[in-house]
């Protein structure tokens, strides 16, 4: 199968992960039978240094002429002053690429790997085998509701909107993955306290596993239960069905159980065309941009979503995945997957393309 991608590498550490991966992904499709067309566009700063617009019409072009993205991050603090906050990155960039594009379902794969425990701030025998799949909805909910603040001051509201439909697509999608993977589907709502939407959402959820997904197993979590649970018991968990507020706030709380943002994989689908952005849940890491010293695994990561979700090849991603796994299991670390104490008796500590060549090697 042959698919274009664009490669919007971005500011900061973007460049470095993105160079080190398109490498990985010429290897899985020679190996797995398939082609990939790679464009490079330029997206953040590094598009304002030419267009002087963090997203140039060039780019939008790009992108509405390929069939997936790879990008790295955009965004570097010290540039932001320059720019009214509606021409910053991820306002002129970010969340409309988002939007336009109809990226509706956001998948947030957050594991713990095996040797890699004692990073996590959960006690080894919690934090063992976690392997949590967030999916929330991206495109609806409360963000995108209507927004109203009193002239005079005395009262603003954030309404919290869902049609049916949107419900009904993000929780298909999460019924169709528990089903290939025999995993289990947890809702997350607030159905005790929020008799609207919160009711809505978890009716619609169920009237739809009655009708269409009888033989997936689902089981419905307040919220705020979930929220200590995360911490109490996340190995009990595995494909999290959430909306937009929800999953904001709860997967980046549970991207701490991993340890490194460097581990953090994700995509962003619009289920109707099929085209896909794949980026690492961390930002552009200025603070170690430029230094061979940002870990590349979120993005190589990444790219194992884009052979699951856009080549459709789950042997593929799995090969990207095992051959993280075990080159993390021989040892080998970036520097964020090191404890405060230093390396330890068989670790050995690698930059960017170091890890990168590693992971390379082993598939
Ligand atoms: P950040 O995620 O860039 O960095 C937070 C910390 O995590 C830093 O110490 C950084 O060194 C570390 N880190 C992140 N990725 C790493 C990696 N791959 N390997 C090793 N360490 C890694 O967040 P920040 O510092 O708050 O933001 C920096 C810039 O990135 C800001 O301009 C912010 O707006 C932007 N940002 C962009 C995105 C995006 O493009 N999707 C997401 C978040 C933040």
């Amino acid at each position: 199968m042959k698919k274009k991608i664009l490669c919007l590498a971005g500011d900061g550490i973007g460049p470095e992960i993105m160079n080190v991966t398109t490498p990985i992904v010429e290897k899985v499709c020679a190996k797995f039978g398939h082609e990939v067309e790679f464009t490079d566009g330029l997206i953040g700063y590094a598009a304002y240094d030419k267009y002087e617009d963090t997203m140039p019409e060039k780019t939008w072009e790009q992108i509405r002429d390929c069939e997936g993205v790879l990008f790295g991050a955009v965004g570097l603090p010290d540039r932001d002053a320059q720019l009214k906050p509606e021409m910053r990155p991820e306002k002129r960039a970010l969340l409309p690429m988002r939007k336009e594009m109809g990226l509706s379902i956001n998948i947030r794969p957050i594991r713990v790997y095996e040797g890699l425990e004692e990073l996590s701030p959960l006690r080894e025998h919690l934090a063992k085998g976690v392997n949590l799949t967030f999916l929330r909805e991206l495109n609806s909910g409360i963000y995108f509701g209507k927004h109203h603040t009193d002239p005079g001051g005395a009262f603003a509201s954030d309404e919290c909107y869902y049609a049916k439909e949107e419900i009904e697509r993000i929780a298909s999608f999460g019924f169709e993955l528990a089903r290939q993977t025999g995993q289990v589907l947890t809702s997350i709502d607030k159905a005790n306290v929020l008799d609207s939407i919160g009711a809505f959402w978890r009716s619609t959820v169920s009237s739809l596993h009655e009708k269409s997904y009888s033989d997936v197993e689902l089981q419905h979590c307040l919220v705020d239960a979930f929220n200590l649970y995360l911490f109490t018991k996340p190995s009990a968990y595995q494909i999290v069905l959430t909306g937009n507020m929800f999953g904001d706030i709860l997967s980046d709380g549970a991207a701490g159980l991993a340890g490194s943002l460097g581990l953090l994989p994700s995509a962003s689908i619009n289920p109707e065309t099929g085209f896909c952005l794949y980026e690492p849940s961390g930002g552009s890491a200025p603070d170690i941009a430029g230094e061979d010293k940002a870990n590349p695994i979120a993005m190589i990561l990444s790219a194992a979503l884009l052979f699951r979700h856009t080549y459709k090849d789950e042997a593929a991603a799995c090969a990207i995945e095992a051959a993280v796994q075990s080159v993390l299991g021989s040892g080998v670390r970036t520097g964020d997957l090191v404890m405060g104490s230093g390396p330890q008796e068989g670790q050995e500590i690698v930059g960017t393309t170091g890890m990168a060549e590693a992971i390379l090697k082993c598939l």
